[in-house]
This record gives C-alpha cells, sequence and structure tokens, in this order.
C-alpha cells in the first residue's frame, strides 16, 4: 500500500511509464495501390500510452492525472464514479483508490450484474474493496443530473464524484501532457493524421485542444459507438467555441454496430494483428524510446482494433496521400478485453 507522499509526484508513486514509448508500426496493410498501379507505402506510429502502468489503463491515467495530482494537497477519503461493468474507468481508479486506502464506490450500469457471477473487471473491483453499487438503466441516466449527484454523494458520505469515463474538463490536462511526450520526441515532418477512438470525447478534445499545426495537420476520432452528431457534441462541449483549433472530425464508419460490440471480421483482424506483432523481431522497433519496446503492439475489439481497422480501411482506400505519416493513439484497454 502507497501513502499520499508530498514528496515524490504522482507518477513516481505508482511508477507510470511517461513518456510513454512513441514506436513505428510494421504491418501487413500499410501500403496502397494507386490507379497506375504503383504502391505506396504510408508511415505509421503509435503512441503506446497502452504501457503507461501495468494496471491502471491508457487514457484512463492520462484523463486522471490532474484530479489525482490536485489530491495530494487534500486527500479524499471517499471517492464515487461511475461506468459500465466492464469500465476501464473503474478499473483504473478502483485501483488506484485501493493502493491509497481510499474508499471507493462504483455506481455500475446494470441492476441484474448483482447476482450474477463476476466478470474479471468486477471480480478486480470486488478485490479491491470497492463498494459496488448495481443500478438500473433510468437510475444510471440520471449519472450526470446535479440534484441526482448531491442527494447521491449525501446518501453515501462521499467526498467527492467523479464522473463516468474520468471525461471532465480537467481530464484535457493529462492529454496535454501526453501531446507534450510526443512533441519532445521531435520526429520531424507534421504528422499528416492523427487517430484515436473517442468513447465519451473528452481524450478526443484534449488531444484537439493541446496539439500544435507543428505536430499535426488534421485529429481524426473514430466513433468507438453509434453517434454521429452525438459524439461531436461531446467533444465539443470540452472546447472553446473561439478557438481556432486544427481541423478535426469523427469519423463513424467503424463502430461495428454499437459500444463494445463487434464482428467476426473484427475479431479476426485484431487476432491476426496481434499474432503479427508478437512475432516481430524486438531489436527492429523504433530506436527512439529504449523502455519497454520490446512490449509487442496488442489491441482489443472495443477500442483500439476499431481505430487500427479504420486506419487499415482509410489506407486501402487511398485516403491518405503518398508519403503520409500517421499516428495511432493506443489508449489502453487491454484488461477489458480479459
Ligand atoms: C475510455 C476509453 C476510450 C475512450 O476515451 P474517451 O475519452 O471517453 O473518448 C478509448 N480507449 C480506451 C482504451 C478507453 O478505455
Amino acid at each position: 500500500m502507497l501513502t499520499y507522499s508530498s514528496i515524490d509526484s504522482i507518477e513516481k508513486q505508482f511508477s507510470i511509464l511517461a513518456p510513454s514509448p512513441l514506436q513505428k508500426v510494421e504491418a501487413g496493410w500499410t501500403t496502397f495501390v494507386d490507379q497506375n498501379g504503383i504502391a505506396h507505402q504510408i508511415e505509421v506510429w503509435c503512441k503506446r500510452d497502452d504501457l503507461l502502468h501495468k494496471v491502471i489503463s491508457g487514457n484512463k491515467w492520462r484523463k486522471l492525472a490532474k484530479p489525482l495530482q490536485d489530491f495530494r494537497q487534500n486527500p479524499p477519503s471517499h471517492i464515487l464514479s461511475f461506468g459500465g461493468p466492464y469500465s476501464n474507468h473503474l478499473h483504473a481508479l478502483g485501483y488506484y483508490c485501493k493502493q491509497l486506502n481510499i474508499k471507493f464506490t462504483a455506481v455500475i450500469r446494470g441492476a441484474y450484474l448483482k447476482d450474477q457471477t463476476f466478470n474479471r473487471t468486477l471480480q478486480d473491483l470486488h478485490n479491491w474493496n470497492t463498494n459496488l453499487v448495481f443500478v438500473d438503466k433510468q437510475t444510471y441516466q440520471k449519472r450526470t443530473d446535479k440534484n441526482y449527484l448531491a442527494k447521491l454523494q449525501k446518501e453515501m458520505n462521499a467526498d467527492i464524484i467523479i464522473p463516468e469515463g474520468g471525461s471532465q474538463q480537467d481530464a484535457l490536462w493529462g492529454m496535454q501532457t501526453m501531446i507534450d511526450e510526443i512533441i519532445q520526441a521531435n520526429i520531424g515532418e507534421p504528422f499528416t493524421s492523427i487517430l484515436l477512438p473517442v468513447g465519451s470525447g473528452a481524450s478526443m478534445a484534449g488531444v484537439v485542444e493541446n496539439c500544435p499545426p507543428e505536430l499535426a495537420k488534421q485529429i481524426i476520432g473514430i466513433g468507438s459507438l453509434q453517434g454521429e452528431g452525438y459524439l461531436e457534441t461531446l467533444v465539443n462541449q470540452f472546447l472553446n467555441k473561439d478557438t481556432p483549433y486544427l481541423s478535426w472530425h469523427i469519423n463513424h464508419d467503424f463502430h461495428f454496430g454499437g459500444y463494445a460490440k463487434s464482428t467476426a471480421e473484427l475479431d479476426t483482424f485484431c487476432k491476426q494483428f496481434n499474432q503479427q506483432q508478437a512475432k516481430l523481431d524486438t531489436p527492429n522497433k523504433s530506436k527512439l524510446d529504449k523502455s519497454k519496446l520490446d512490449t509487442p503492439l496488442c489491441i482489443e475489439p472495443v477500442y483500439s482494433g476499431k481505430c487500427f481497422f479504420a486506419l487499415k480501411t482509410l489506407i486501402q482506400q487511398g485516403y491518405f496521400v503518398p508519403n503520409s505519416k500517421v499516428l495511432v493513439i493506443h489508449t489502453g484497454g487491454l484488461q477489458g478485453a480479459r
């Protein structure tokens, strides 16, 4: 168990691997053939935020970094948050609270889950002494309602409520640190596009808000759920409408039926990709980061798989012009795939 430290940063206490590695991706599908039959290789890079921490997954660490840093001044004794039964966010926060001996209440969507065998996410939370509160859909829908939250906070005697997914204005700060790391890695010409999966939109907003034109020409979110229009609204709520950001949009062609939905095609794609990556020679990987690059890239169908599948499809459709250089942000999330 850890205790709050006023000396060490929270990154140091939790042994966060920051900067996370930035590596070049080798895959069998990074080439497209134009009308003249000429093959063009698209340069693909990946920001390995999946390696930030062994339990606290990728963007969930980034999104929580600011509030957790702030807690050092005034440690809460009871945190409450919301999520679905496979939530990477609840899993990350549950682990954090366990390590610092903070009481944690997780309000979980699905009243029926109470009487079922726990999946591995819920089992971990249970083992970490999380107070699991299962609620039905209607109750869960009130998770952003101010009156409901005030009542819940009082009833549960929680010091602080963190919204679902850790998605709040504060979350953008952590995404800035990620952008700063990419800038520091200094890999030359700007990226043609940066791709990342979109759920609640806070991670995308953080990238849009902090990405300078020297780093990328545009940001493409890959919707991991059905939500044309809705996902854009979610991203926009975190942004300032008068600021001239880089060009960004969300592609809605790769949700595969909805949140956590998959198809045989997507499953196979992920499986084959993971097998190929596991076989690649370690010394062949990027020279940019010395740390942890022996961990092969691994994707899952909920977020990263949809993002890489989108990339493959866009490359093959000729969406990226010759000599493009594309960066995918691996937001983590491998725990949910267990
Ligand atoms: C939560 C999550 C996302 C979605 O991030 P948002 O900020 O909610 O859009 C993407 N990838 C992984 C692995 C996640 O756990």
